[in-house]
């Protein structure tokens, strides 16, 4: 993927587009790959990098949500299940399987998720990622060495799926690409254009890097602006009632050693009636979330002080040795679109199941679900959208499509497993360039050939962009990831020739935002 030739050819395009798509996340990047695919004609639009939204700050889990069955949401789960069996196969290099055990301290506890957790593997069928069982006390330690002993009876063990989401995505936009869809990074839609008859017909957007205006005509316009769709909306129509709640969730990330098991703990319910999961994830530990109801949605939403304790105070029940702010390696936030539902009491029991709503104006929104069912929900978006614009019928390939980088055997590229089959190409930029090889930092194994491919090829155009969505550095290391700075922003500059005034702005902005990630 190159921004350039991207840009070039959005300005370029005189038809109307058959379909352009408003966001650059889960959804969205999930609607242009599975259109493109298709055959149609795609442009889609992201105001900030892809994945700035929520799509870079979910729990990393490929689940069908346990929780959804206690709520007795059997479909969703169901649906869930089996896009959890289908990502893993289309995309094996960025999907594992993890072991969740669930710790039991009463007596009816073990039995009780036990049966619940074996209805949960049989929902999954023949997607199935692994038996669950009831474990000894000796069993649970031997699973979780660090879990709390006192008044431990034992645990259930059942498995789920786990990703990196922002390495997806980019995939996924790979993936779009090459099935011939236009994606531009920092272009926001400011406009929505409208035919004789009050229909949306096209978007107009800006390059925010030359300032250019871009006019997009287009057949069908599919609003997947997340936590912002209903921003999008009133761009065709300023009266619109909302259609989501925002609330926001946050993750704290400590060292490896608070799971060594290599298995992560999940919490049923917690003190809020929430699930909070305790899962390994790229040699750290993530733990999450909480559920907060806010006003309005943010590109960077910050943590509360009470989040923040919540948290800690509920792993630290589960923990022989507390944890404390000053084990937080990183806190990111991310914030759930959740569809409104007149007469919910908390945002925690608002429909996690997807929303696909067309507007007067022939605008279509599709918001909500999970980051897990991101192609059922395309498939659904795109059909519809077919069907509402008249255009021509095309079956969704997508089941079986293989994800840019598909490798089975990726794990053999060590700390490059989730580039798969890009590995390769990022082994030769070090043989040319064995500098390229060194560690950016001791406390993370990133290289610098990991910021000139995802500068080359993967469209990043800034040092957050390389080290929080292309790379995971700030979200597994703030205070790592600031000092990573100077030498990302001098890599960069190297691949987009930019100079040292844009350095040193790069490296400023970059301080400024990780700031937002370290806790004291
Ligand atoms: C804390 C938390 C944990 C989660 N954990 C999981 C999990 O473990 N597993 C799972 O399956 N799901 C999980 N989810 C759900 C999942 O992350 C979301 O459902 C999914 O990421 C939503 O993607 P999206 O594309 O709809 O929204 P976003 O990722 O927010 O994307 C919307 C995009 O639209 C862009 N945009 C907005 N306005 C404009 C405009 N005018 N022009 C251009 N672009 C615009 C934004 O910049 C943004 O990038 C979690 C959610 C949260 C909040």
């Amino acid at each position: 993927m190159n921004r350039a030739e991207m840009l070039e050819r959005a300005l370029a395009h005189q038809e109307p587009w058959d379909v352009v798509v408003i966001g650059g996340g889960a959804t969205g990047v999930g609607v242009a790959l599975d259109a493109a695919a298709r055959g149609y004609d795609v442009l889609l639009l992201e105001q900030s990098d892809f994945g700035k939204g929520t799509s870079s700050r979910s729990t990393k889990l490929v689940h069908g949500g346990v929780r959804y069955l206690e709520q007795g949401n059997v479909s969703l789960v169901m649906e869930a299940l089996k896009e959890r069996g289908l990502l893993r196969q289309n995309a094996p290099h960025l999907v594992g399987d993890l072991a969740f055990v669930v710790p039991s301290y009463e007596w009816w506890e073990a039995p009780f998720y036990g049966v619940g957790l074996k209805v949960y593997n049989l929902l999954s069928g023949r997607y199935g990622f692994g038996t669950s069982e009831i474990l000894s006390k000796e069993e649970t330690l031997a699973r979780l060495p660090t879990i709390q002993t006192e008044g431990l009876r034992g645990g259930v063990v059942y498995y789920d799926g786990q990703f990196d989401d922002t390495r997806l995505l980019v995939n996924m936009a790979t993936t779009a690409a090459e099935q011939g869809a236009t994606l531009l990074n920092y272009a926001p839609a400011e406009a929505l254009t409208r035919d004789a008859h009050g229909f949306v017909d096209g978007v107009v957007a800006r390059d925010l890097e030359g300032g250019r205006e871009i006019r997009a005509a287009a057949h069908v316009v599919i609003n997947a602006g997340g936590p912002f769709c209903d921003a999008v909306r009133r761009l065709a129509d300023p009266g619109l009632a909302p259609l989501v709640a925002p609330s926001q969730g946050i993750h704290l990330v400590f060292p490896g050693s608070v799971l060594p098991g290599g298995a992560a703990i999940m919490v049923p319910h917690t003190s809020d009636g929430r699930v909070m999961f305790a899962i390994p994830w790229h040699g750290h530990t993530v733990v999450g979330t909480t559920d907060t109801p806010i006003e309005e949605a943010s590109l960077e939403p910050r943590p509360l002080d009470e989040e923040i304790d919540f948290v800690l105070e509920t792993a630290s029940r589960y923990l022989r040795r507390p944890l404390t702010r000053a084990d937080v390696l990183s806190v990111f936030v991310g914030i759930r679109p959740l569809v409104r539902s007149g007469d919910a009491k908390s945002t925690a029991a608002l429909s996690r199941d997807h929303l696909i709503h067309i507007d007067p104006t022939g605008l279509i929104t599709v918001t909500g679900g999970k980051w897990t069912t991101w192609r059922s929900m395309a498939e659904h978006c795109v059909n519809t959208a077919a069907m509402l614009e008249g255009l021509p019928e095309k079956p969704c390939p997508t089941r079986n499509l293989n994800i840019h980088g598909f490798h089975r055997q990726a794990a053999r590229f060590g700390s490059l497993a989730v580039y798969g089959s890009d590995a390769l190409h990022i082994q030769d930029l070090v043989r040319a360039e064995p500098a390229l090889g060194a560690r950016l930092h001791p406390a993370l194994p990133t290289c610098g050939a990991e910021v000139v491919w995802a500068a080359r090829f993967e469209m990043a155009r800034t040092v957050e962009d390389a080290l929080a969505r292309r790379t995971r550095a700030l979200f597994l290391n703030a205070r790592a990831a600031i000092e990573m700075a100077p030498e990302t922003a001098r890599l960069l500059a190297r691949e987009l020739g930019r100079d040292e005034a844009w350095q040193g702005a790069q490296v400023s902005a970059f301080r400024e935002l990780a700031s937002g990630y370290v806790v004291s």
